[in-house]
Parts: C-alpha cells; sequence; structure tokens
C-alpha cells in the first residue's frame, strides 16, 4: 500500500491518526462512468487530477453494476434526433425536468457513445450498425447496448483503459471522502479517512468535482453497491450546495424476487424484456397492467412509475405471488430463441435452478436510482464555487421519472462537461489552497480516540433501511412518513456526534458511523420533501393524495442552513434559447 501511495504522490506514511497530504489542480470524487469521463477531460485539458474513491478505481458503485441498456438518439437502425429524445425525457419527468438539464443528456449523447464506440465498449451490431432496442416510454428504438448483459462492466472497463492511458491522473482507491473542505464558501479541497489504515487524508484542490453517485443502499431492498448511501447528497449539504427534487427516488418495478438467483443482477429482467417482451402476470396468471391504464399485450410498454405502482396494487388486493410480487413470463419463448438472445445467461439461470420456458420468475419493485441530487447548472457548476457535480449525484435532468437507458448517458454527459468546467476554473488559480485551518473539524472526527459505545451501527443500518423501505418507499402517505422522520430522529440522536472505536484499520464500526452520518441526513431529506409534496407525481405516490396536481408543478430544493434543513419550493428550470 505504501507503493500505491507513493505513486498517487501522498506525503507521508499511511500511519493511522497522522495526516497524509496530496495536492491536485481538480480532484474528483468517485470513480463510476461519471467520475472517471470526468477525470479524462480535465486531465485533457491539461490539468493535474487526483480520481479518488472509497471503492478500487472504476469498481465501486453502479456503473460497473449496470447489465442493460444507454438511450441516446443515434439513429443508427431507425432515424431519430436528440429532439425526440428530449421530448420523450420531458414527458417521461412528469412535468419536472431540468429542461437545460434534459437538453443537454440528449443532445451530448450521441457523442459521447461514439467516443466510447471508439475507444472499444464493443455496442452491440447488427450488418455493421449499432444495434438499438426499444425500451418503455421511448418513442422509437433508441437504447443500444453491450451483449451478453455486459452494458456496465464493458463501460467501466473501456474508461478504466482511458484512465490509464491518460497523463495526468493520480489514483487513490480506499479514500471515503469525509467532508469538503471550505474557504470564505469556497470548495478547496476534501478530507478523507483512507479505510485500509484509518489514516486522515487532507486532499488540496483547486476544483472539486462529486461524481458520488446515488442513494439507494437507504433501502432494504435495493440494486445498489454498499457504497451507494448517498454521500454525495450529504457532502455537498453540508458544504452549503443545494439539492432538489429529493423526493423522487425511482423503484424498479421489475426487481427479481424468487426463485433465489445468485450472482446476478436482480434487474437484469429488463433486457429480457426489451428483447422477448415477456408477460407480467398476477396469481390468477391473468395480465392486470390494462387496469392501471396500460395495455402491454405481451409488449414491454409500461414505464417505471405506473409498473411499480401496478404490482403494488396487484399484491395489496390479494393477487400477488407467494413472496409478494407478481410473476413474470417468458414461457411463450422456445429455448432456441432465449439461447440467441441471452447466450451464456441462459446457462447462468439453469445454475440457479430457472428454466424460462417452463416457470415464470417472482419479480417486484426494487430500490434502483435517484432522480434527485445536487443543484447544478449545465456546466456542473453547484452553487457553491469551485464545487462541481456529474453523474447520478446530479438533481433535476430525469424530473419526476427517468426513462430507461438514460442513466448511463447522464453520467458519461455530466462527466465530461464536469471534467472542462472544472479544468477551466482551475486554471484561474497558479497554487493551491492551504488547509491548516479548515481542515481541523473534519481531522477531529477522523482522528477520534473514542470508547466504544453501547451501540451497533449495523442495526442502525437495518433500521433505518426497514423504515426507509415501508415508509418512504413506493407508496406513501402522511402517517407512513411522520413514522420515519421519527424514527430517522431517533437514530441521529442515538448515533451522536462522535464516531465510535480508535480508529484503526478496517474499523467497520467507525466506517458505518460515517456511512450513517450521511445516510440519516439524507433519508430525513428525502422523507421531509415526500411529506410537503401532497401529490402524485412519477416516483412520489402519495396514498393520501393520490392525483397529480397542477399546483405541485415545481421542483422542492433543499438547503441546511445552521444544522437545520430547509425545504422551499424553486421555480422551474425551463429551456431558453438552444446552447
Ligand atoms: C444494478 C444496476 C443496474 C443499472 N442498469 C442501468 C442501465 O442498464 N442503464 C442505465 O442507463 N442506468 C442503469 N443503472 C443506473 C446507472 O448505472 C447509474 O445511474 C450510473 O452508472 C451512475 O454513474 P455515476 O458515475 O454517477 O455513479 P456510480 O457509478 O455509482 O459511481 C459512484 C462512485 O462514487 C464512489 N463514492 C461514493 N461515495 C464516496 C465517498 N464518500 N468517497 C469516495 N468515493 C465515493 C463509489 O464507490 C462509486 O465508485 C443501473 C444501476 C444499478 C444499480
Amino acid at each position: 500500500m505504501m507503493l500505491e501511495y507513493a505513486a498517487t504522490g501522498f506525503h507521508g506514511e499511511p500511519m493511522p491518526h497522522e495526516p497524509m497530504r496530496a495536492e491536485t489542480d481538480v480532484l474528483v470524487i468517485g470513480s463510476g462512468a461519471a467520475g472517471m469521463y470526468a477525470a479524462i477531460e480535465a486531465a485533457g485539458s491539461g490539468c493535474r487530477v487526483l480520481l479518488a474513491d472509497r471503492s478500487l478505481i472504476g469498481r465501486g458503485g453502479a456503473t460497473v453494476m449496470a447489465q442493460m441498456t444507454v438511450a441516446v438518439a443515434l439513429g443508427s437502425e431507425t432515424p431519430d434526433h436528440w429532439s425526440h429524445h428530449y421530448e420523450d425525457t420531458l414527458a417521461s419527468g412528469r412535468g419536472l425536468c431540468n429542461e437545460p438539464l434534459a437538453q443537454l443528456l440528449c443532445e451530448e449523447g450521441p457523442e459521447c457513445i461514439r467516443a466510447m464506440d471508439d475507444w472499444g465498449v464493443g455496442w452491440a451490431r447488427k450488418d455493421g450498425r449499432i444495434t438499438q432496442a426499444m425500451a418503455p416510454g421511448h418513442d422509437r428504438p433508441r437504447c443500444v447496448y453491450v451483449d451478453f448483459l455486459n452494458t456496465g462492466p464493458a463501460v467501466s472497463k473501456t474508461l478504466r483503459t482511458a484512465v490509464n492511458k491518460a497523463s495526468g491522473i493520480r489514483k487513490a482507491g480506499d479514500l471515503c471522502v469525509v467532508d469538503l473542505l471550505c474557504d470564505g464558501g469556497e470548495v478547496i479541497g476534501a478530507a478523507a479517512l483512507h479505510l485500509g489504515s484509518g489514516a486522515p487524508v487532507i486532499l488540496s484542490a483547486k476544483a472539486t468535482i462529486l461524481a458520488t453517485g446515488g442513494l439507494t443502499r437507504l433501502y432494504r431492498r435495493n440494486s445498489a453497491s454498499a457504497n451507494m448511501g448517498g454521500d454525495g447528497y450529504a457532502l455537498a449539504l453540508r458544504a452549503g450546495a443545494s439539492l432538489v427534487d429529493m423526493e423522487f427516488v425511482q423503484f424498479f418495478p421489475i426487481g427479481h424476487l424468487a426463485p433465489r438467483l445468485v450472482g446476478m443482477d436482480p434487474i437484469m429482467w429488463d433486457p429480457f424484456r426489451y428483447k422477448l417482451g415477456g408477460r407480467l402476470l398476477n396469481n390468477h396468471m391473468e395480465e392486470f397492467t390494462q387496469c392501471y391504464g396500460v395495455a402491454e399485450d405481451g409488449r414491454y410498454v409500461i414505464t417505471r412509475d405506473v409498473g411499480s405502482y401496478a404490482i403494488l396494487k396487484e399484491v395489496e388486493a390479494g393477487r400477488g405471488s407467494p413472496h409478494g410480487g407478481v410473476y413474470l413470463s417468458f414461457q411463450h419463448c422456445t429455448e432456441s430463441a432465449l439461447r440467441e438472445s441471452f447466450g451464456p445467461v441462459i446457462d447462468r439461470l439453469a445454475a440457479n435452478g430457472i428454466d424460462l420456458t417452463k416457470m415464470p420468475i417472482e419479480v417486484a419493485p426494487i430500490a434502483h436510482y435517484h432522480m434527485g441530487g445536487i443543484v447544478a447548472d449545465i456546466r456542473m457548476q453547484t452553487e457553491v464555487p469551485g464545487l462541481f457535480a456529474a453523474g447520478e449525484a446530479v438533481g433535476g435532468a430525469n424530473g419526476a421519472n427517468r426513462l430507461s437507458g438514460n442513466a448511463i448517458t447522464e453520467a458519461l454527459v455530466f462527466g465530461r462537461r464536469a471534467g472542462r468546467s472544472a479544468a477551466a476554473y482551475a486554471k484561474r488559480f497558479s497554487v493551491s489552497p492551504d488547509h491548516a485551518v479548515n481542515a481541523r473539524a473534519a481531522l477531529a472526527l477522523i482522528t477520534a480516540n473514542a470508547p466504544m459505545r453501547n451501540f451497533n451501527t449495523a442495526e442502525m443500518v437495518q433500521a433505518l433501511q426497514a423504515t426507509m423501505q415501508d415508509n418512504v418507499g413506493a407508496l406513501r402517505s402522511e402517517e407512513k412518513l411522520t413514522a420515519a422522520l421519527e424514527t430517522i430522529a431517533r437514530l441521529t440522536s442515538e448515533l451522536s456526534d462522535t464516531p465510535p472505536g480508535d480508529g484503526n484499520r478496517f474499523d467497520m464500526s467507525r466506517i458505518d458511523w460515517f456511512d450513517l452520518r450521511n445516510m440519516l441526513l439524507v433519508a430525513r431529506v428525502v422523507a421531509e420533501a415526500a411529506l410537503a409534496r401532497t401529490e402524485t407525481r412519477g416516483a412520489q405516490q402519495r396514498e393520501d393524495y393520490p392525483r397529480l396536481s397542477p399546483d405541485w408543478t415545481f421542483s422542492q430544493v433543499v438547503r441546511v442552513r445552521d444544522a437545520r434543513v430547509e425545504l422551499s419550493g424553486a421555480a422551474r428550470t425551463v429551456a431558453t434559447a438552444a446552447s
């Protein structure tokens, strides 16, 4: 590890409680698609870049897990234009998309997807043309992918290779950023905990990019990695930035439920449905989505918000499957059609005892993606000077409900833009800022030598996930949301102000403490925003306010002032002249 850290240019040995220091032009926090693309662009602009991640570089977070598709108006098989993709994105966002951000996503998507193609990602092709699949909410086939179920791993690998080839990028894994450092209202770097040694690390930067992904680890049933507890949202809030649309957590309707599936992505049924249709059935073995306004007839056309609602309502009415979901059947497909579409994946299913020609599987909604996030403009600049954001960490582009495939496009496009903007910002300064005073509070937390206290942080994480699942899930009400806020308040007071333990290497209760500090803040913000929005729109389904209200056609913005969470309405950001 000493060698690794010498290679990254850190000063000092990774000893517990002795701060290591590193200095850079652009600090990128998070190395999913957004962070890696940002690093490549910033380095390409001639800046020194430090790419930090609490996991291995390019292997934590959502990007590497994604197995499905990427939406982009390439028009490779069917004529298309970014404006059609944009119209579909706005319609899916149920009136709340930040239009300039949505436009950026759709307009620059094709360039990023072609760049990835040039770098060798291997988009699936037919007769030399990149294949584009039809997905719900899109008006034409628009989603590219890498066979078989290999989109995210291929995107990550391609970007990791580009990062390795770029000059000027230093990489630091196992670095969990616990706070941004500010001076006079400007972000000047970050304080981090080196997980392998327990040592504090001070990172000085002229510009900082948050590319920390989403928050679905807040939920008991989620498609997330362990690192998706919403760190970036909490870091941004504490540094004075705002969050938007925090109530809109996307539940993916057909997350795998039963039988047991080992070593495979719980949301892998989406690509199956793209290619093969599939039928959603209740326990009478009848299709039911037509009762909720969408007749599928074996096609895949239901959007995620309506799909989740329809499934949960069937279960509630006693028409669910044995494990509390509904059935998804591909029994109309022959073995050879399945093999042609999914090759070796069929063998992996067989190893799990699943033969799709003979049996349906059970599916149910699963927390999957966050539409809300950090307020940023089309340069990816937040309201706090020196702080940029990229990828799922940014809020607003997808409004109240994201179209399938838009998230990886968002990560690539926003990452590229953030890298360029942060590099331009960093070039305004000749020397890196000094952190001596600003890091004191963060260092005190990381190096605290506190007695072990009588609480179990792992149990607290579980209690938080349970209340978020049951009370701030896909179906909400005032009663449930109030109960969740009470649990969150109790857990917050139990957590107290100082992390437990002595902070040695891989001190799990200390790492949990830092995670819980962020998770509890972000959970509270999600629940408060959901409670305030007294209507049903997109991913926010209120049982006590079951209709969309035109009076609520605005986004809610969250800030922390004097340790108090403030929620306010914001005018919708609409597109001005095309940029
Ligand atoms: C299972 C799954 C399948 C999906 N499939 C698709 C799909 O097919 N198509 C699609 O468009 N979208 C899909 N999505 C959504 C999409 O993958 C994500 O929205 C997108 O990849 C996010 O990219 P990102 O770079 O913003 O964040 P991520 O890829 O999540 O990367 C964030 C990084 O930040 C790091 N990090 C977090 N906190 C800290 C901290 N405090 N300090 C240091 N590092 C930190 C994490 O370790 C991680 O490496 C899927 C998501 C999941 C979970």
